[in-house]
This record gives C-alpha cells, sequence and structure tokens, in this order.
C-alpha cells in the first residue's frame, strides 16, 4: 500500500572543524557510509586533508549558516571546533535554532592538573605575558593570531611555533620562530625545550591529544607552565 507520509530526508552531516578530532569524526562517518560535509575556517594555508566533502570559508554569522544548512539541506550538525573558538560554536547554536536542525556538540574538554605539574593558571593572554619573569625563554605554543599580547614583553625571549611561516617579521624584541606542528612524542617536546633552554611555557588549556605532548614533557622537566583557561 503506498504511504501518505512524507519520504524521510537523506541524513546530511555538516561538521563544523579545524581539530584533528573532527577529521576523525569525518573519517569514522564516511566509513559507516554517511554523506559528511566538514567546514573550515580557512585559517590554515595548507590543512590537513578531510575524508568526505570539505567546504572552506565563513557562512557569513549565524543567519548565513542557517541559510547554508536550508539550501544544502543539512540534517544534522556536529560541533567540532576548537574549545577556544567560541564564535563559530554560539553561531552553530543559533544557525540551528533558525533552521530546525540538531546540534551536536563534540569539543574537547579540558586538561586537568596532574601531580608534578607547575602551572601557572591565567585567564587571559595578557595575564600570561604578566606572569612571565624577567630572563624567562618561553615556548609560545600559541596561533599566529594570540601573539599580539606578548609582544610589547621585554626582558624575555620568545621561542615562537606556528605552523605556517610569519609573512612579515614580528614585532617581538627577541625571538625565535620554528616553523612546525606539535610533535605528539612527550620526548621529542623535552628535546625541543632543552635545545631553545626553555625555562617557561606558554599554553592555552585546550585539552584534547595533539597538543599535550608538551605538557608532559614540562611535567617531566619540571617546567612552569603558563595555562591560559577558557
Ligand atoms: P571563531 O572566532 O569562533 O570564528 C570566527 C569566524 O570564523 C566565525 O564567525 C566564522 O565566520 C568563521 N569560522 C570559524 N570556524 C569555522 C568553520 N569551522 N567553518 C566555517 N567558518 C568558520 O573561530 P577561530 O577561533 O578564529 O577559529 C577558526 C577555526 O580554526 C575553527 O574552525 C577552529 O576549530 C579552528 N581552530 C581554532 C583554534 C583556536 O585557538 N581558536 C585552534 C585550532 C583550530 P562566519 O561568521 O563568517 O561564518
Amino acid at each position: 500500500m503506498p504511504s501518505d507520509s512524507a519520504p524521510e530526508k537523506p541524513e546530511k552531516i555538516l561538521i563544523l572543524g579545524g581539530t584533528k578530532e573532527a577529521g576523525e569524526l569525518a573519517r569514522d562517518l564516511v566509513s559507516k557510509g554517511r554523506d559528511v560535509t566538514t567546514s573550515l575556517a580557512g585559517r590554515t594555508k595548507e590543512p590537513a586533508p578531510v575524508e568526505g566533502k570539505l567546504r572552506i570559508g565563513g557562512f557569513g554569522g549565524a543567519e548565513g549558516l542557517a541559510a547554508y544548512l536550508k539550501a544544502e539541506g543539512i540534517t544534522r550538525v556536529i560541533d567540532a571546533t576548537h574549545p577556544f573558538a567560541k564564535t563559530i560554536s554560539a553561531n552553530a547554536v543559533k544557525a540551528c535554532e533558525l533552521a530546525a536542525v540538531p546540534l551536536d556538540i563534540s569539543t574537547r574538554a579540558p586538561w586537568q592538573k596532574q601531580p608534578g605539574d607547575l602551572w601557572i593558571e591565567v585567564a587571559t593572554l595578557e595575564e600570561a605575558a604578566a606572569a612571565l619573569p624577567e630572563k624567562a625563554r618561553v615556548l609560545l605554543a600559541l596561533g599566529r593570531q594570540h601573539l599580539d599580547a606578548f609582544s610589547g614583553r621585554t626582558g624575555c625571549h620568545f621561542v615562537i611555533r606556528m605552523i605556517d611561516p610569519p609573512e612579515t617579521p614580528l614585532a617581538f624584541g627577541s625571538y625565535d620562530v620554528i616553523t612546525a606542528k606539535p610533535s605528539p612524542d612527550p620526548d621529542e617536546e623535552a628535546a625541543l625545550f632543552r635545545e631553545h633552554a626553555i625555562t617557561h611555557i606558554v599554553a592555552r588549556n585546550s585539552g584534547g591529544e595533539g597538543a599535550y605532548a608538551k605538557i608532559v614533557a614540562a611535567r617531566a622537566m619540571g617546567l612552569p607552565v603558563v595555562m591560559v583557561g577558557r
């Protein structure tokens, strides 16, 4: 007998990405035969390859994202963005309400301080800059857009790790740039700290495993970590 009910919409998943976990999620869902599109903001020049479909660039606020969800027939959104990416997460909540699409939140929990951790816990990047002592040799393991708070901090040497090299010289008095991703191996992170005679690490409490090796290495070496909370 023919059914009167409307045919069920095929599932179309949008992952808001930009993290290792979002990539893993896409791989898992695609391997199960799901229709998955991952969205990236477009901050990284050469993003890691992603399974499924990929779109790059902002949507134009919550309204723009809601319009995209409707136009593309998205049936589920998964927010797997970085925990410090607050605007896109807030936009996702609003857009999913506007477009009546369910939202799953899959952002990481923060790291918890472990015995042996020497954390100086601060709330902002500016407080982190102020917390550094004179003559400190500091690993800044932060994105390009978070460096400005440290550029006026004199009396310290900064070792700045970036994924893409800076296009123009940085406005720091004394610094070196390392163009590399964080290593997942605490021993490699410890070797880097020794090579650059690092005395302090500045990190944001991002959670997850991808960037945790530096925290483990700092614990093993008894180095203080200025930890910026969420
Ligand atoms: P944000 O401040 O929350 O977002 C700023 C704007 O960028 C958003 O309003 C949106 O533009 C666009 N945007 C952000 N994420 C997007 C995505 N996945 N797809 C499409 N557009 C996106 O974000 P952010 O802190 O600049 O981070 C940008 C991206 O980098 C995020 O996807 C995040 O997962 C990743 N990431 C961030 C950090 C971090 O520390 N913040 C670290 C590692 C990776 P429209 O309003 O035009 O839509």
